[in-house]
């Protein structure tokens, strides 16, 4: 016997996760397909599309739409970036705003997208809104690719549902026939494909069709889009409530900084393992009673050693790193051969123009100067012991 048929059960069908979490993987998987740079949630509510659509690394502006200013301020800071954002500014460019608007209502801000989301947002419309709809969205934004989701009526008596529709605020809930014969003329209309698809099986033996269901939209024509359309238009009607741009790498100031960052880096590691070396030198001459001068025999004398050892400075075109006394030179040529330096810098000019000025650098400018004051642990051992 189907237990999801029983009487009892059939009144608490659940899905596991819950709907909208599918819905928002629906989505997530259709970005990771199709790599819009520019998204928008219509609808967005308290913005959690919007917050895992900007992990996305193809997403370069995420913008929601809601009527309710209220219901977006309650979470918009988490769409904010976070300390490590500036930390280890990302590779990509993201802007993220959000609009006081209603998709009745034509903003140039809205011009230009690649995907546009309507998660559950029909069926909160208006008749005169539901009407205009299409026109906007469609017509005016006209996005590569649309996705509207609204619920499935024929799921209904499935769900504890007490009131006629699944939600209060709900104007009209449609069957399959219903959602199709719209989505089918509207895609007519305006020169789209469409493919229907849902999310929440229904048990077995109940054709009712998806919990969800959802048409996918794709537009026929290719369509040129001006760069900057945006700020060109003076009438616009939406209102910013929230916008923020990300730290990126695209940008001169957090690129200088991340190169600083990684060249001192990498100097340090260098300077550490030359400073390593003579250490084991020193160590080795210390506990050699034939080899030892006695100059060396205690460990204060450690940098006398290194003077000891200094090597005439090798000419500036080296890539060779060297110590004078405790200072370690790291030729810039050796650094902007590690791969990281390389990826970020682009070319060599650029890493000299970067750390000129932020970070120590030889007279000539081709090295990185590091002063060895390190003692380690064994270092202190060694000193106890003399
Ligand atoms: N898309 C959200 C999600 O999946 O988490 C939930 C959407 S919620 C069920 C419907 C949202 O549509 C509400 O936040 C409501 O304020 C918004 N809304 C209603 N009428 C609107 C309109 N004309 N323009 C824009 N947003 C509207």
């Amino acid at each position: 016997m189907d237990v999801m048929l029983q009487k009892d059960e059939l009144t608490k069908v659940t899905f596991t996760p819950p709907l909208y979490k599918q819905r928002y993987h629906f989505v997530k998987q259709l970005v990771s397909e199709h790599k819009p740079k520019k998204v928008a949630d219509l609808g967005c509510s308290e913005c959690k599309l919007l917050w895992m659509l900007k992990f996305c690394n193809c997403i370069e502006v995420l913008v929601g739409v809601d009527i309710s200013e209220e219901v977006m301020k309650e979470k918009m800071h988490t769409l904010s970036p976070l300390p490590v954002d500036y930390l280890q500014p990302s590779e990509r460019s993201l802007t993220v705003v959000l609009y006081r608007g209603s998709v009745a209502h034509k903003d140039p801000c809205m011009l230009g997208f690649d995907m546009i989301t309507c998660i559950e947002l029909i069926e909160h419309l208006e008749a005169n809104e539901l009407e205009t709809f299409p026109e906007v969205v469609f017509g005016f934004m006209s996005p590569t690719i649309i996705v509207i989701s609204t619920p499935n009526s024929e799921f209904n008596p499935l769900l504890q549902t007490v009131t006629l529709f699944r939600h209060p605020d709900h104007k009209f809930e449609w069957n399959r026939a219903q959602f199709q014969n719209w989505a089918q003329e509207i895609a007519a209309r305006y020169d789209y494909m469409v493919e229907f698809t849902g999310l929440g099986v229904p048990p077995p033996g109940k054709d009712v069709g998806f919990c969800t269901q959802i048409g996918v939209f794709v537009r026929k024509y290719l369509k040129h889009v001006e760069p900057n359309i945006c700020e060109k238009h003076q009438d616009h009607v939406y209102k910013t409530v929230f916008k923020v741009v990300y730290p990126s790498l695209k940008e001169e100031k957090y690129l200088r900084n991340a190169v600083v960052n990684e060249v001192h880096r990498t100097a340090e590691i260098i300077a550490r393992r030359l400073w390593n070396q003579r250490w084991s030198q020193y160590k080795k001459h210390y506990n050699d009673p034939v080899e030892t001068e006695p100059q060396f025999q205690s460990h204060r004398c450690f940098r006398n050693y290194l003077e000891y050892l200094s090597v005439p400075e090798p000419d500036s075109a080296s890539i060779q790193p060297f110590m004078n006394g405790n200072t370690a030179h790291i030729p810039l040529v050796k650094i902007f051969s590690f791969p990281k330096v390389k990826q970020l810098c682009g070319n060599y000019e650029t890493l000299r123009r970067f750390v000129a000025g932020n970070i120590a650098l030889s007279s000539d400018e081709s090295a990185v100067v590091i002063v060895t004051d390190y003692e380690d642990d064994e270092q202190k051992d060694f000193a106890d012991m003399s």
